[in-house]
């Protein structure tokens, strides 16, 4: 499915969502929804916000965003799940979280919340990027980045560097992590 496929699904989600529902402000809301595919959410399946033309209340402008990880597209019914998971949080604004308001709208729209409630974020914890810790050469700071940055920083050494410095860097080895002390954050 292309990303254009996804939107168009889930578009036709929230249609038929807002033909089911009575409450005039969650229509509002899901019409004033955007979506849009995301492909670096790595750690959600869905995500929705408030976007800051929210408080203008611009008529042509969208209120709010969803925000789909394309690995959903892998089932159908987990599609359905997520999109519904997200419009009950648009519904409400993207207010409270996962909390008994959000339940209650959720169930209403028929996604099921008990099978993410337990899940410390907003959207659904789909896996846990490895971090690579990372140290600069020149000014010496430290910080973990992604597989993906890892990899980048090895094949252009010299076009990866510190943005603040300048400094190349240097991704530490497996051993180099031994010695070091865990990091607190
Ligand atoms: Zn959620
Ligand atoms: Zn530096």
């Amino acid at each position: 499915m292309t990303h254009e496929e996804m939107i168009d699904k889930a578009r036709g989600i929230l249609r038929e969502l807002r033909g089911r529902i009575d409450d005039e402000d969650f229509k509002e809301n899901l019409a004033a929804t955007e979506i849009v595919v995301n492909p670096r959410r790595r750690t959600t399946l869905g995500w929705a916000q408030r976007l800051p033309g929210f408080t203008d209340r611009a008529d042509d402008a969208p209120w709010f965003r969803i925000e789909l990880n394309p690995v959903i597209a892998q089932s159908d019914v987990l599609f359905l799940d997520v999109v519904l998971h997200e419009a009950a949080h648009v519904a409400i604004e993207v207010r409270g979280g996962h909390g008994g308001v959000w339940r209650h709208v959720a169930r209403q729209f028929g996604a099921v919340p008990e099978r993410y409630n337990s899940m410390p974020c907003e959207g659904v914890v789909f896996r846990q990027e490895r971090r690579h810790p990372v140290r600069c050469l020149r000014c010496g700071r430290e910080w973990t980045i992604t597989t993906r940055a890892a990899r980048r920083i090895s094949t252009f050494p010299d076009l990866w560097t510190h943005k603040r410095c300048g400094g190349h860097l240097h991704i530490k080895t497996k051993e180099e992590i031994v010695k070091s002390p865990a990091v607190a954050s």
